[in-house]
């Protein structure tokens, strides 16, 4: 049973709003480019795992996606979990491509690409560790300790293991469904159903991290205002007889303002002055007091302190 659904992540939907409006001449332009494409690889990663799961009947099981659970000091976050009858599989996942070695040094791995050659932190030394906070959490909340068995999952196509050490534990995403099978045999099942105990404690203790601008040091001044077409990307579109015309792929739109309304919202704030949408959007204060009116369905405060909160 899937218990909580892999979703894009929050950083991820923030980086593709980011990167339609931040000007490619920003100092910081490259520094957001790259730490998005590791957030997508590492989305796309998790995406694929699904499809290998429902491979298998899981009807029994309780299936975690993303938990992110309080730690002493700070937070820690698991790609996937799953709880069986008699134990925990905690598997991370890691969609790189390439060559990839782990030598005589413990905990560190390397990727090859082009005979480049580049040092990585181990996924099963991180999963270990995620191992360890998540089984301090279950002895804290009281709940019945049940082995934990952690696993790195590569999930690149592209992607050719090199091990020197033997470690079953390092698999690529096809292996799963095998793997799951015979673990399930390693361990002694007395075909009990998983407790409702664990899964009620990690839902209510899950924690998805808010990302804003100055996560990635960023204000709202660094990005570029106006209504983005639809259709190309281009901003800003120009405001001709009610409707939204895109200066370059000559694209016609009633409601383009909506989209950008959204990305108002998770990049700056979920309520929006007159004001502040007539500069968002480039339009006049009559025309942004009837958009607004129609988009929104509520607001806050009176007259000039008034806010419009986005849906
Ligand atoms: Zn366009």
């Amino acid at each position: 049973m899937n218990k909580l659904p892999l979703t894009k992540p929050s950083n991820l939907i923030l980086l593709e709003e980011i990167l339609l409006r931040l000007p490619r001449k920003h100092l910081n332009y490259g520094i957001i480019e790259s730490e998005f494409l590791k957030v997508r690889a590492g989305y796309l990663g998790e995406k694929s795992i699904p499809y290998y799961l429902n491979i298998l009947d899981l009807s029994n099981a309780n299936i975690f996606h993303g938990l992110r659970l309080p730690a002493p000091n700070n937070y820690f976050q698991i790609d996937v979990l799953i709880e069986f009858d008699k134990f925990l599989l905690l598997i991370e996942v890691k969609n790189i491509k390439g060559l990839i070695k782990l030598g005589q040094h413990p905990d560190q791995m390397t990727q090859t690409i082009n005979s480049h050659t580049k040092p990585f932190d181990d996924p099963l030394s991180q999963a270990k560790i995620q191992s360890y906070h998540l089984t301090n959490f279950l002895l804290k909340h009281k709940v019945p300790q049940k082995p934990i068995h952690t696993i790195a999952v590569f999930s690149h196509k592209e992607v050719i293991l090199d091990l020197d050490i033997e470690n079953p534990n390092y698999i690529r995403s096809i292996q799963l469904p095998n793997f799951i099978t015979n673990l399930k045999n390693d361990y002694v099942s007395s075909h009990l159903l998983p407790s409702n105990e664990i899964s009620k404690i990690l839902l209510s203790s899950h924690s998805p991290k808010q990302y804003n601008l100055s996560n990635y040091n960023l204000t709202k001044e660094d990005l570029q205002t106006g209504v983005i077409c639809t259709k190309c990307d281009t901003l800003p579109m120009k405001r001709i007889n009610r409707k939204w015309s895109c200066p370059k792929c000559n694209y016609q739109s009633r409601s383009a303002h909506e989209n950008s309304l959204k990305s108002y919202k998770i990049l700056i704030n979920n309520k929006i002055s007159n004001k502040e949408a007539q500069k968002f959007l480039h339009i006049n204060s009559t025309t942004s007091y009837k958009i607004l009116n129609r988009y929104t369905q509520s607001k806050i405060g009176a007259n000039r302190g008034r806010y419009y909160l986005l849906p």
